[in-house]
């Protein structure tokens, strides 16, 4: 077996304009990218095609859950590769048995349905939902202001932003938005055409807003009631990012009345497969068998790459501890992050978030930036990257860290270092 631990491709051009040029003239334009280049990683850190060095603390937005170059994710790569890449779901594999195992082990009694991405995790959950009420002609799913749950078509149906819709209307017809966090307004929208709930444990692209737990107890509530799947979106907030599995089972830590809380499916992609695509979904028994032979499919779900990719990564976090490492560092972080905020109250308004899904909201006002009409948060994450280090926007105002599960310490004082050092210059 050749030597799996890769090597550091040395930086062999200086040409961003080159590069970003070729891009331009060759892919379509649907990305506002950042002026850079990354050229090669190594654990949390990217470099540059100049060879300047970045700490990433967006990884990927939520997916390096192992870091860059990962050895152990390019051995589990390069071990099946030799074996098999790729076969058809006409067949049998064990190792699709083997993740969805893994999967409800981590969750409870249910199946697993594997894809490539979370829009079409998601998308498999609008149809399982569809199915459950097909034949009392209910289709309706009720979803939040201010979700995002991908951008294929019924993604952005799904979504509740106008600016995902724009131009591509009209719209999958059957989804609903109200306020999250908002009980009475789910209530309120309930039709007899109402089938299923489909919320994100946190809210990821509008500001990093978790559900609070009287909101997930009450939807669990209501859909008994109602007789509706409730469904969540745990592609950016799900795996291990929070210290638990999934974001509801950490909101719900020690929460009167939660011990038997499930939702009926989930959704999940991201971290899964560290940068491997794969996404899957998770619907608890005995709704794993609404999606029957032949009422759904994708050629690559599932394939035996990713699923001993995202095994490796499994087998990983439990060795060595990432999500208690997770809930640790991140908490860390935060108080740190909420020392910067009491220090420079001017900048930073607030920071919220669990384990390594953390946001740092700016003040709305910041006088440097009200030079340039790009958002906050995009001129911060830009003065960010001059000093070395990547995050992620969310919304206008809030700056995201979605970092690998095993950011070191020192790497995250590093980070917090050069966030106050940017932090001093805007007062
Ligand atoms: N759902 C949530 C909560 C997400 O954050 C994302 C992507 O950012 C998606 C769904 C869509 O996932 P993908 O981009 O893999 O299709």
């Amino acid at each position: 077996m050749n030597e799996p631990i890769p090597t550091l491709v040395p930086p062999v051009r200086n040409d961003f304009a080159s590069i970003q040029a070729h891009l331009n003239k060759n892919v379509v334009p649907s990305y506002g990218r950042f002026p850079l280049a990354l050229s090669h990683g190594l654990g949390s850190y990217v470099w540059d095609v100049t060879g300047k060095r970045y700490l990433d603390l967006g990884g990927g937005i939520a997916v390096t859950s192992l870091g860059h170059s990962n050895a152990e994710i390019t051995e589990a790569l390069i071990e099946q590769s030799r074996k098999l890449i790729h076969i058809s779901n006409l067949y049998y594999t064990d190792l699709q048995g083997q993740l969805g195992e893994r999967i409800t082990d981590l969750i409870a009694p249910g199946k697993v349905f594997f894809c490539n991405s979370g829009a079409e995790a998601n998308e498999g959950l609008y149809k399982a939902a569809r199915k459950f009420g097909h034949e009392q002609g209910r289709f309706e799913i009720i979803t939040a202001e201010n979700s995002f749950h991908g951008r294929t078509l019924g993604g952005i149906s799904a979504t509740g932003q106008d600016k995902v819709k724009k131009g591509f209307e009209p719209m999958v017809p059957g989804f609903k938005h109200v306020p999250y966090n908002d009980l009475e307004a789910i209530r309120a929208a309930i039709s007899p055409a109402t089938v299923a709930i489909l919320i994100e444990g946190i809210q990821g692209e509008t500001g990093v807003t978790p559900a609070t737990p009287a909101y997930l107890l009450g939807l669990r509530k209501l859909c008994d009631e109602k007789n509706l799947l409730l469904l969540i979106d745990g592609v950016q907030c799900g795996h291990f990012r929070t210290g638990r599995f999934q974001s509801f089972q950490r909101i719900l830590e020690g929460v009167e009345g939660a011990e038997s809380f499930l939702p009926d499916g989930i959704s999940m992609a991201k971290s899964l497969g560290g940068g491997f695509p794969i996404g899957a979904l998770w619907l608890r028994n005995p709704y794993g068998d609404l999606l029957s032979a032949g009422t759904h499919g994708t050629t690559f779900g599932g394939n035996p790459l990713g699923c001993a990719v995202a095994l490796r990564i499994f087998e990983v976090i439990q060795r060595d501890q990432l999500a208690q490492h997770a809930r640790d560092l991140g908490a860390w972080i935060k108080n740190q992050l909420a020392a910067l905020v009491t220090k420079y109250p001017t900048v930073l308004k607030t920071v919220r978030g669990f384990g390594l899904m953390i946001g740092l909201e700016l003040q709305p006002n910041i006088a440097t930036f009200t030079q340039d009409d790009k958002p906050a948060a995009v001129q911060f994450i830009n003065r960010l990257h001059e000093k070395g280090v990547l995050t992620i926007p969310s919304g206008n105002h809030i700056v995201r860290l979605l970092p690998a599960l095993n950011l070191q310490k020192s790497e995250a004082e590093e980070g917090l270092e050069k966030i106050e050092a940017l932090v001093a210059t805007l007062v």
